[in-house]
């Protein structure tokens, strides 16, 4: 039996969880690394990183890998497991900024690994194989890019228009001050990741996360070069919502879909991304079972979309990789 390749495009929690379900889906143990017959390569969002204190933050990337490889703090969604804050502290009696942002002890730790090796020179996507050493997340992680490229807020309120970091935007006024724009600082001198490019192009199949579509996905698709490998890739790009019912199944999305003027709405987001008949991106768009979409140019099917469980969201996979004509 030939060996299936899939890529799929993630963010954090949710695309995270998503590659669980990926790895179900193709026989693979969703939690670890074991012998199969399928390739999994996630392109992993780095809008959100960020250097704080000296060091770089990778938010999405450490979520997959965490979550992937058994050190994820399940409750939270983010973070170690059995994680404690004691430098957090430390740092807050220096006021040291910023506070608002959590780094526990235990995470810490792949920070000071990960920003020493980068300044000893070696690319992002170098960093995180070699911190992928150790968690064996049993998927290849790809960072998008190994250049910086962040996505930063445009807010306008009473003290004027300004641009701030995303992290600044989500987590620290958590969402809450009306944004103009997205803009993703570093991409004209960006490119994709070493690898990112092939994987697409020769994947049997390309799956987009139910991820948030503009500063998940939408950050992914901002590296130059990601989107035209998508538009011109022989396989497949199916896309799932995380859109349910009008709202996004968990966190803030409505707030960044408002920004750029989409509907919270599945088919909104699906005619956001496009068909690749007609300039955008997509063969196949999922909505959630009960709701009807139309994306000129694209196939929609409507299954549940809850990944309420590995099993539930190994069976979105299933429908996704069907309509992709990879069915495993
Ligand atoms: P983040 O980087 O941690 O914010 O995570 P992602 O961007 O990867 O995922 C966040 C998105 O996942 C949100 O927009 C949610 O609506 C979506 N989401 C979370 N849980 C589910 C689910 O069970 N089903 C679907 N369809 N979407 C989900
Ligand atoms: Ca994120």
């Amino acid at each position: 039996m030939t060996t299936v390749k899939v890529v799929v495009l993630v963010g954090g929690v949710g695309g995270a969880r998503f590659l669980l379900g990926v790895k179900a889906a193709l026989g693979l143990p969703p939690v670890g690394e074991a012998p199969g017959e399928a390739e999994i390569t996630a392109v992993v969002n780095t809008g959100d990183d960020i250097w704080l204190h000296g060091m770089r933050v990778c938010p999405d990337l450490d979520t997959c890998m965490y979550t992937l490889g058994g050190g994820i703090d399940t409750e939270r969604g983010w973070g170690r497991t059995g994680e404690t804050w004691t430098v957090s502290e430390e740092l807050a009696r220096y006021g040291a900024d910023p506070a608002w942002f959590g780094l526990g002890d235990r995470d810490l730790a792949t920070h000071l690994v990960r920003s020493r090796m980068l300044r000893a020179g070696y690319p992002l996507s170098a960093v995180t194989a070699a911190l992928c050493d150790r968690w064996r997340p049993g998927v290849r992680l790809l960072p998008a890019t190994d250049d910086r490229c962040e996505t930063h807020v445009v807010v306008d309120d009473d003290e004027g228009r300004r641009a701030m970091h995303f992290q600044e935007w989500w987590v620290r006024h958590r969402a809450a001050l009306p944004a103009q724009a997205f803009v993703p600082v570093g991409a004209d001198d960006a490119s994709a990741a070493d690898g990112v490019l092939d994987a697409i192009s020769g994947a049997d199949a390309v799956l987009l996360a139910p991820s948030n579509p503009v500063v998940s996905i939408g950050s992914i698709l901002a590296v130059p070069g990601i989107r035209p490998a998508l538009r011109d890739t022989t396989a497949r790009v199916v896309g799932l919502s995380p859109i349910i019912g009008g709202r996004a199944v968990r966190g803030m999305a409505e707030a960044c879909l408002a920004a750029i003027g989409v509907h919270s709405e599945a088919g909104a987001v699906g005619r956001h991304y496009g068909a690749r008949s007609a300039d955008g991106i997509l063969d196949g768009w999922l909505v959630h079972t009960g709701e009807a979409a139309t994306v000129p140019g694209a196939e929609v099917r409507a299954v549940p979309l809850l990944m309420s469980d590995v099993d539930a969201t190994a069976a979105m996979v299933r429908s996704a990789l069907e309509l992709a004509g990879a069915a495993v």
